[in-house]
């Protein structure tokens, strides 16, 4: 039996579901249960009946679903699977912010912590941040955290001004305004598609900006078009199964690079043969005090209650 096959096994033996995000490698995509983004994710994770949950995604991600199912095993391929966005958000830090503002909701994107979670009133992702954001009082002052640029897009969409935690993502920062003009200079009449993770210019420049799933979708709706994609390259595998006619470029990047494109080394320190060793041995687990749960329990709580 190949890998793929052994992992299938493994999976019906054990009870267990693999959730896996976009930004994974074909081959674990092809073997999760379900593939989706961040808020399709927590989803899945929240009505998941399996007693293992296997996570191919990053730490924070994994915590998520450990936070949402405390009696099941939650397991990440490589527990170094970090994030920079969730790491340029220290929880001591942000408690010294959030206690110096005591009147302001805490919106905080989920690429963060379970302790910066604990500390905040409502998660968001980039799926539902606008309506979330907009879910509270117009006179109520909001701090919005670890991502300054969906913060600053979010301010734009909603015209509410709001305290921006200063973070980013190491990937989504890395796009290069001037290569991505030539690009399209080079394909007219393509259509550039971005995450809101995205700076300010290339957001600026977008038909479309929307979370990884809204991009997926805007692809479906325009199947015969071409598309520059500004996310992590990852999303191309399932964009293209989606929709096999369109013609998909990834965004270049700064640093001259192989593939000319974007990716989280994070994202791809999982590989297929590490999730069959974490599955086989059901190590290592992710594991999250009850205090810290609990709190972080409730932001995300009332998120997957607004995202209904
Ligand atoms: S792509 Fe960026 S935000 Fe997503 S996991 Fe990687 S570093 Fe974090």
């Amino acid at each position: 039996m190949d890998l793929h096959q052994k992992i299938t096994e493994l999976k019906k033996q054990k009870n267990a579901v693999i959730l896996a995000h976009y930004y994974q490698v074909p081959e674990i995509q092809e073997v999760a249960d379900y593939v989706g983004d961040s808020l399709g994710l927590s989803q899945k994770a929240a009505e998941t009946d399996a007693e293992i949950i296997v996570f191919a995604g990053v730490h924070f991600m994994a915590e998520t679903a450990k936070i949402l199912n405390p009696n099941k095993k939650v397991l990440l391929p490589d527990l170094m699977a970090g994030c920079s966005l969730a790491d340029s958000c220290p929880p001591d830090v942000f408690q010294k912010l959030v206690e110096a503002h005591p009147d302001h909701v805490v919106i905080t994107y989920v690429n963060c912590s379970a302790e910066v979670k604990a500390l905040s009133d409502i998660i968001c992702t980039s799926s539902n941040a606008e309506k979330i954001v907009n879910s509270v009082p117009k006179d109520v002052p909001i701090i919005f955290a670890p991502d300054k640029n969906l913060g600053k897009y979010i301010q734009k969409k909603t015209g509410r001004k709001m305290l921006l935690w200063d973070g980013a993502c190491i990937v989504h920062e890395v796009f290069s305004i001037d290569k991505l003009l030539k690009l399209y200079k080079e394909h007219p009449g393509s259509k550039i598609i971005a995450h809101p993770e995205s700076e300010s210019h290339i957001l600026e420049t977008a038909n479309y900006i929307g979370s990884t799933a809204g991009m997926i979708d805007y692809v479906k709706k325009h199947p015969s078009e071409k598309f520059i994609v500004a996310t992590e390259a990852g999303i191309l595998h399932k964009m293209q199964q989606e929709v096999p006619q369109a013609v998909l470029i990834p965004a270049p990047a700064e640093e001259d690079n192989t593939c000319a494109c974007s990716e989280c080394a994070f994202m791809k320190m999982n590989t297929l043969q590490k999730l069959y060793n974490c599955l086989l041995n059901e190590n290592p687990q992710i594991e999250v005090s009850e205090e810290i749960r609990k709190k972080a329990f409730l932001p995300i709580e009332r998120m997957l209650e607004l995202s209904k």
